[in-house]
């Protein structure tokens, strides 16, 4: 092959290689397309905060010394903050992959988190695969051989309390009109990776999680919900990036509805049980790590913090609780229902 032909071919490989890519960026994480970004800070593409709210159609409001941006319309504010992950969604917390960033006197927000975190919480009718809701599997966390945290003062034990929120809340969505499937209904083992199997196998529309936390600190206490890590984004628990954050994994396919059900959800139990709100979070848990459809993870409150697991022991606290993740979910069931009907 002579050199010219040679040019030709890697510039027909580099020319396939390159649609075969934006066609899979596309088909597979964008959908809408990503945002045009506007600067490249921090190895990571940023777009300006005027300019999303612009697209949202929102008011946009700039703090004299650039630290804080405010979105705002009829019902909804949002609050970001120079150098911080946390954005606050009608006071209600949402932590980004990436901190705001300020550049030259102005705002950025990386347009990873503009796609994943604002569109699906804002503008969900622009995502157009939308899924249905007749199937959800619960996942009680932990069981048999893995008893999860434990209070040994409060003879409390997260493998039972975990199947017992999953059993009420099994209960109040079947008389919702859902299938409900429980990825176990005993006190047995269960691989990890095997409940995503699971709810796959079930064919399900949404995978639920249930956990209760514990920490070394006593004073920690509060209600947080975790969406699997979009594709390169660091989890909540790290700031940096790492290799693991570049790869795809299934229910990537889905980061925008689980994004939308996992913060109706954290909403509902704030409203309902009050507490500290900890915020919507993100990790690539191993028992989300197949799954095929949205789900989300919550950690119903904290077993080191002994007010707080003195009401998680009363069946009273734990009916309210299954009530709110209920009530969050039709919340989301009727969002879909709304943006797939337009009036
Ligand atoms: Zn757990």
């Amino acid at each position: 092959m002579d050199a010219t032909l040679r040019q030709l071919v890697s510039r027909r490989e580099w020319m396939l290689g390159l649609i075969g890519l934006s066609a899979f960026q596309i088909g597979s994480f964008s959908n809408p397309p990503l945002a045009t970004p506007d600067v490249t800070l921090y190895n990571t593409a940023y777009i300006d905060l005027a300019k999303v709210a612009g697209q949202l159609g929102m008011k946009y409001n700039l703090s004299k010394d650039s630290v804080d941006g405010v979105f705002s319309s009829q019902w909804t504010k949002v609050r970001f903050k120079k150098d911080s992950r946390l954005l606050l969604l009608n006071d209600y917390k949402i932590y980004l992959g990436f901190a705001v960033a300020l550049h030259r006197g102005r705002l950025y927000l990386s347009v990873h988190d503009f796609d994943k975190a604002i569109k699906p919480l804002l503008t969900p009718q622009v995502f157009t695969n939308r899924p249905q809701l007749k199937t959800i599997v619960i996942d009680p966390g932990h069981g048999g051989k893995n008893p999860g945290c434990i209070n040994k003062s409060l003879s409390m034990v997260e493998k039972d309390l975990t199947l017992d929120l999953s059993r009420r809340l099994q209960r109040l969505l079947e008389t919702r009109g859902y299938n409900v499937h429980l990825t176990r209904n005993s006190d047995i083992t269960v691989e990890n990776r095997n409940r995503a199997l699971f709810a796959n196998q079930m064919k399900a529309d949404l995978f639920v999680c249930v956990h209760f936390n514990a920490v070394e600190s006593r004073s920690v206490s509060g209600i947080e919900t975790y969406t699997f890590t979009p594709r390169n984004q660091p989890s909540t628990a790290r700031s940096r990036m790492v290799e693991e954050d570049r790869k795809a994994f299934p229910p990537n396919s889905h980061d925008a509805w689980s994004t939308l059900s996992a913060f109706y959800v954290q909403r509902q139990m704030i409203k309902t049980m009050g507490g500290i709100d900890r915020g919507l979070k993100k990790a690539r848990f191993s028992m989300m790590i197949d799954l095929k459809c949205p789900g989300f993870l919550v950690e119903g409150g904290f077993f080191s913090n002994f007010e707080e697991a003195s009401k998680i022991k009363t069946v009273k606290h734990r009916i309210r609780l299954a009530e709110s993740i209920t009530n969050g979910i039709t919340t989301y069931h009727k969002t879909l229902k709304r943006i797939s009907n337009p009036t």
